[in-house]
């Protein structure tokens, strides 16, 4: 084992930043006030609520008002779908979305079937991505919503996601994005991107958990996810998250400052990755488009090995990874986003995804790009599938 283990499985989670923890720290003890209290403690409260939304309202371009505070990414995700849903249902009860969203966005969608919602889920080709072309085409009057991800968490496709805001613009249709990959590691404007919701998750973006937001445009018919206080412009009850909010705020204000150095500091170190594994392992595919992807994804499949045992092999070398393998899941069916891209069965076993983050170092790539064929290779001499 090496004596430094090396996390690469950002797409997971990331460790919060240590200004975020800094900033949050007070807000557990000193100033532990309501929000909606009047007293001296409670505005005090208030106040750091209003500056962080502030500060995520600036990652994305938005307006600090439509800022709602969620625990996640999977509430935005749901917030999104069953807040249009239940909202316009009289407009029409047709969704549109895409076969390689997260489960945040799927699950709502079929939730929404059972009561009498129509899902539609566009076709993506090879690289997993959307044609605009196909949205235009599967619109109908009876059409509420378009839910696209900006980024796919497992194969890193960046999607058109302007493009698609235009035709849904013109169609009167709302658009939602699940952003929850791409906000703090892409640029992500809701105004050039013409979304009307878009969902975030702090915890991605060297935030603290369970904290997000859901961004929805002025003027954008939904209802309530939780009825309660009045909380969030009666959007959203409950007691605010405050330590959770300052935390989110702050790894935002770090987020639009360091966009650029992290842009600049991953995609060096994404694409020697991708090549050395792709040279020294033969039987080897990449998975999602090899240049609109997320600037720390790494996702690949190797034939006659499975993912799970890459996974607890690199583990015992104190690598951190992912895998869309069937093991991994309770279904024992491998990742739908992988089928979705047409992987056979077969192959979509053998995924594996590295996802790299702010402190990833070349040394680490070259670290995996050592020990990781290695055990390719011990796994492949041990298939009954494999021939040189
Ligand atoms: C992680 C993730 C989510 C869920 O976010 P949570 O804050 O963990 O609930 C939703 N969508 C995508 C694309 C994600 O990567």
């Amino acid at each position: 084992m090496n004596e430094k283990r090396i996390y690469m499985d950002h797409a997971a989670t990331t460790p919060a930043h240590p200004e975020v923890i800094g900033a949050m720290a007070p807000y557990f003890s000193d100033i532990f006030g309501n929000p909606s209290s009047i007293h001296s403690f409670g505005q005090e409260a208030r106040s750091a609520v209003e500056e962080a939304r502030e500060k995520v309202a600036s990652l994305i371009n938005a307006k600090k008002e439509e800022i709602v505070f969620t625990s996640g990414g999977t509430e935005s995700d749901n917030f999104a779908i069953k807040g249009v849903a239940f909202a316009n249902s009289k407009k029409g009860n047709h969704i549109i979305t895409t076969p390689i969203e997260h489960h945040a966005i799927t699950e709502p969608c079929e939730f929404m079937k059972t009561l009498g919602f129509d899902i539609t889920y566009l076709p993506v080709d090879g690289y997993g991505m959307v044609d605009p072309e196909d949205v235009k085409r599967a619109l109908t009057d009876k059409t509420i919503l378009v839910s696209v991800m900006h980024a796919n968490n497992e194969i890193g496709t960046i999607q058109p996601i302007d493009e698609i805001g235009r035709i849904t613009r013109e169609a009167g249709v709302y658009f939602h994005t699940d952003a929850v990959q791409t906000a703090g590691a892409i640029p992500v404007d809701v105004n050039k991107m013409n979304v009307d919701l878009l969902s975030i998750s702090a915890h991605k973006l060297y935030g603290p958990k369970g904290i997000g937001c859901l961004y929805i445009k002025k003027g954008t018919k939904m209802v309530p996810f939780m009825h309660g206080g009045g909380q969030e412009k009666n959007r959203r009850g409950s007691t605010e998250n405050v330590p959770g909010i300052v935390g989110f705020g702050k790894a935002a204000e770090i987020a639009v400052k360091e966009l650029d150095a992290r842009q600049a500091h991953l995609l060096p170190l994404r694409d020697k990755l991708i090549k050395g594994l792709s040279e020294k392992i033969d039987h080897s595919l990449l998975n999602g488009h090899p240049t609109k992807r997320l600037p720390n994804n790494i996702s690949m499949c190797f034939e006659f090995v499975e993912g799970e045992s890459m996974l607890l092999n690199l583990d015992m070398e104190g690598i951190a990874s992912s895998t869309g393998s069937a093991c991994s899941s309770a279904t024992l069916e491998p990742s739908h986003v992988l089928l979705s891209i047409g992987r056979p069965h077969a192959i979509a076993h053998g995924s594996i995804r590295f996802s790299l983050g702010r402190m990833t170092t070349e040394k680490d790539v070259d670290t995996v790009l050592d020990v990781f064929p290695k055990i390719v290779d011990k796994l492949r001499k041990m298939s009954p599938l494999y021939k040189r």
